[in-house]
């Protein structure tokens, strides 16, 4: 078919690089192993509990080679959107540095932006004021709508569920800003300038991961680490191009593509 050669590797990062904030074997030899070998690698996270500062921060102590200006979180994203309208943020305090540019207006915002906020999740009241304020024609951003997420202690609740209840009680959609949002990855190859279809998205996650970046005309390569289970692959009938037992592996399986 005479698809284009892969020139960049995208790398989920929790579930893919790490979990929690253990290193999962192997993961920075692939990732060294890949710049050597000429990849143009970079970081797609939905991770949206800490700015990209420390993301950077924490893949160093990994000795994982991947800077803040190789990292991709929905909170630029947003910054972008947002521009220069009124905004209220429902993200965890140590977010706010990637939203630094922001106007924020905490009664009559025109944009209210739903991300992580700790805890369990969105208690029933802030999810009442953020329903009252899209009523009053606020539109309504979140950072991702992931339905799930691993934990140490098993699987998770994630904002995709409290996003959800406050579409359907005001009968709106919410514009999704990180994976699987199509134009988040179609930016993406824009920013590092190759083509979707010489892209290669690594993730652990087959909805927003690969589904995403099958959209966005990306191959994929579906990790067996982190919150992958193989009934939720099944399920979906989604398949990616590769399937591999971890990061560990792909520099091996490279060929392939
Ligand atoms: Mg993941």
């Amino acid at each position: 078919m005479g698809k284009l050669a892969i020139r960049a590797v995208l790398l989920d990062l929790d579930g893919v690089l790490y979990i929690g904030h253990r290193a999962i074997d192997g993961a920075r030899d692939s990732v060294l192993r890949l710049q050597q070998e000429g990849y143009a690698i970079a970081g797609v996270t939905n991770t949206t509990t800490m700015p990209r500062r420390s993301v950077a921060e924490k893949l160093a102590t990994m000795d994982i080679p991947l800077g803040e200006e190789l990292l991709f979180t929905p909170a630029s994203a947003a910054c972008r959107l947002i521009g220069r309208h009124r905004a209220k943020l429902y993200v965890r305090p140590e977010l706010l540095e990637d939203f630094s540019g922001v106007r924020m207006d905490a009664d009559h915002p025109e944009f209210v932006l739903m991300g992580d906020i700790g805890g369990e999740g969105y208690p029933p009241e802030v999810l009442r004021e953020i329903f009252l304020h899209i009523m009053d024609g606020a539109q309504l951003l979140a950072l991702h709508k992931n339905r799930f997420w691993q934990r140490p202690d098993g699987l998770h609740l994630d904002l995709g569920c409290f996003v959800s209840a406050v579409e359907y009680a005001a009968n709106t959609e919410a514009t999704v800003l990180g994976k699987p949002s199509r134009d988040f990855f179609l930016a993406l190859c824009n920013k590092l300038g190759v083509h979707p279809e010489a892209c290669l998205m690594v993730g652990d996650d087959i909805e927003s991961d690969i589904l995403g970046a099958q959209q966005a005309g990306m191959r994929t390569a579906l990790v067996k680490t982190g919150k992958y289970r193989e009934e939720f692959v099944r399920k979906r009938g989604i398949r990616a191009d590769l399937l591999l037992p971890s990061i560990a592996d792909l520099p091996d399986a490279m060929h392939l593509l």
